[in-house]
């Protein structure tokens, strides 16, 4: 053991795994400046994980990043030795819209993670910042169902897309309509099952952030929604549980601090009792 990680009286905050596979480093230009892979891996090592995936964006919208999946190779392989407890994982947070942005470099991640960020021709674009002004007004413009059914059909595209591993926050569209005050959640309920055929051998990721959002951000539906959410959210992932390949558990962190921030996921995983399902060594190896 580490003297370092004695001395420090901090936890992974997770009280089923010691991995957080969702965390951004300096490359998005949406995380904080300071997460320089060095220090992403020596906050992971004072939280004790044991594991970690990078994944920094890749929108498709910005030329720097073809240079990405080689940056942080190459500090890695400085860094490595540093923190020999500490297996580290290198994907992409690919974006899915209607098909898989920079395709071309997939091969140079460890994995593809994907997720389903933007609904270009609902000129949605789902991320933290998310403005829900914004969102209301597009629902109000195109309709829920329509925007909920395409938002399904992308998930579903992403799960049956063979070079994706990992899906990203998915059905988080879902939870964060729900806390503007729409009716998204019976849409869930009803067409999950879209995603039992096509979600085997594939992860499922478990995205602490997106309920933090809910129950934080949000304007005023949300404290009294937010209940409902995780309910709904929990019922989505025990039916789904007999289908999907594992489920990972993800910080999303933009920042140091919230990098092993994983109790809503704990909590998640409690109500849905699907325990037994948490992402497991032998897949990931086993994907490069
Ligand atoms: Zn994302
Ligand atoms: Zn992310």
């Amino acid at each position: 053991m580490n003297p370092l990680s004695e001395e420090k009286t901090e936890r992974p905050i997770s009280k089923l795994v010691a991995e957080d596979c969702h965390i951004h480093t300096c490359l998005s230009s949406c995380a904080d400046k300071n997460m320089r892979l060095e220090s992403v891996l020596m906050k992971a090592h004072e939280c004790q994980l044991e594991r970690i995936v990078i994944l920094d964006h890749l929108w498709g919208r910005e030329p720097a990043e073809s240079e990405l999946p080689n940056k942080l190779r190459e500090s890695k392989k400085d860094l490595e030795g540093n923190f020999p407890s500490l297996e580290v994982k290198l994907s992409g947070e690919f974006n899915y819209d209607e098909r898989l942005v920079r395709e071309d470099l997939c091969d140079q991640f460890d994995f593809v993670t994907a997720g389903v960020h933007s609904l270009d021709r609902f000129g949605i674009f789902i991320s933290n910042s998310m403005p829900v002004n914004i969102l209301s007004i597009i629902v109000n413009k195109y309709g829920l169902k329509q925007i909920l059914d395409f938002f399904l059909e992308q998930s579903v595209a992403m799960f049956s897309d063979n070079r994706v591993l990992v899906g990203a926050h998915p059905l988080n569209l879902y939870l964060y309509l729900e806390g503007v005050g729409y009716k998204s959640l019976d849409h869930m309920t009803k067409n999950a099952s879209a995603l039992h055929a096509v979600v085997k051998d594939k992860g499922f990721e478990i995205n602490g952030s997106m309920f933090k959002r809910v129950a934080d951000n949000l304007q005023s539906p949300a404290p009294r929604t937010f209940g409902k959410c995780m309910e709904a959210y929990a019922r989505v992932l025990e039916n789904l549980a007999p289908h999907v390949g594992f489920f990972t558990l993800a910080s999303d962190a933009h920042s140091i601090s919230e990098i092993g921030q994983l109790s809503y996921c704990d909590k998640i995983i409690e109500m849905a009792g699907i325990r037994g399902k948490i992402s497991n060594a032998p897949i990931f190896d086993s994907a490069k």
